[in-house]
C-alpha cells in the first residue's frame, strides 16, 4: 500500500476516487449507447481491447534512473542524462511506443477519443502506484494555443483529468503555461528539441508551491519538453517533478512523436 501522503486529507481523496467511479460509470452508459471500436485494433465493443491490453509493448530493462529510456549496459545513467541531466526529479513511460499503444495515442490525440483516455487509466494508476512515487498534484503539458485553438482539447488532459481522479490527487491544468509557441519537436535532433522548447513555459507561482508534482504527457522521446516543464515548475516553487507519459520512443525505435 502506498503511504497516504497527499496533502488533501482521505476524505478529499475518496471524494475524488468516487468521482471518478462516476466518470468511469457514464462511459460504459456511453459505450452502450454509441458503442466504441478499440483505440488499438478496431475491435467493435471495446474502447481497449483485451487483447490489445495484453500485448502492451514493455520497455526492455535496465532503465536509465532518471530519465527511463532503456540502457543497454549494467549503467544506472544513460550518456545524455550523463552529460546533462535533465530537470525532472524521474520520468517513466508505461510502455513503448509501438503498436497497439502507437495507433491508441494517435486516435487520442488526433480524433478526439476521449473514450480511449478513461480506458487507460485503470492500468496506468496501477503503474503509477507501482513506482511509489510521492505525489499530491496533477499537471499536464500544456498545448501552444495554435494547437488549442486548432484541436479544441489537449490529449494530456484527457488522461491527466480521470487519472488524478483514480490516484486522489488535485488535478491543476492552470499550472503551467505556455511562455511562447514552439515548432512540433517532430523530425527534430535531440539539440534541436532542447533548443525549440528552452524558457517555452512557465509556473503559475501558488499552484504548485511546497508540492509534489506528477507531470503527464502521451509521449517522450528526449524527454526535453518534460525537462523544460520541470524546470518552470521547479521556478514556481514546485518540490519534486515526476513526469509520466503513456508511452516512450527511444533509441532503436522509430522516433515520431
Ligand atoms: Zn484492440
Ligand atoms: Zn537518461
Amino acid at each position: 500500500m502506498v503511504p497516504d501522503h497527499r496533502s488533501g486529507g482521505r476524505s478529499a481523496v475518496s471524494g475524488l476516487r468516487l468521482l471518478y467511479h462516476l466518470y468511469h460509470i457514464l462511459w460504459l452508459g456511453i459505450d452502450l449507447l454509441l458503442p466504441p471500436t478499440c483505440g488499438g485494433c478496431g475491435t467493435p465493443g471495446y474502447r481497449w481491447c483485451p487483447r490489445c491490453q495484453q500485448r502492451v509493448p514493455i520497455l526492455p530493462t535496465p532503465l536509465c534512473e532518471l530519465c527511463g529510456t532503456p540502457v543497454s549496459s549494467a549503467r544506472s545513467r544513460c550518456a545524455d542524462c550523463t552529460t546533462v541531466p535533465p530537470c525532472f526529479t524521474e520520468l517513466r513511460s508505461w510502455s513503448a511506443f509501438a503498436d497497439p499503444i502507437r495507433p491508441a495515442l494517435h486516435r487520442l490525440k488526433y480524433r478526439r477519443d476521449l473514450g480511449l483516455g478513461e480506458a487507460l487509466v485503470p492500468q496506468l494508476t496501477a503503474y503509477v502506484n507501482q513506482l511509489r512515487w510521492a505525489v499530491d498534484v496533477l499537471v499536464p503539458v500544456p498545448l501552444g494555443n495554435s494547437h488549442l485553438k486548432q484541436r479544441g482539447y489537449n490529449q494530456a488532459g484527457l488522461i491527466g483529468w480521470p487519472l488524478s481522479f483514480a490516484l486522489g490527487i488535485a488535478y491543476a491544468p492552470h499550472a503551467l503555461i505556455r511562455a511562447r509557441e514552439t515548432r512540433s519537436q517532430v523530425g527534430l535532433s535531440r539539440a534541436e528539441r532542447h533548443v525549440n522548447v528552452r524558457d517555452a513555459f512557465q509556473g503559475r507561482l501558488g499552484l504548485v508551491k511546497g508540492r509534489s508534482v506528477l507531470l503527464v504527457d502521451d509521449v517522450a522521446t528526449t524527454g526535453a519538453t518534460l525537462s523544460s516543464c520541470a524546470e518552470a515548475l521547479f521556478a514556481a516553487g514546485a518540490r519534486d517533478v515526476f513526469a509520466l507519459t503513456v508511452a516512450r520512443a527511444y533509441r532503436g525505435l522509430a522516433f515520431g512523436a
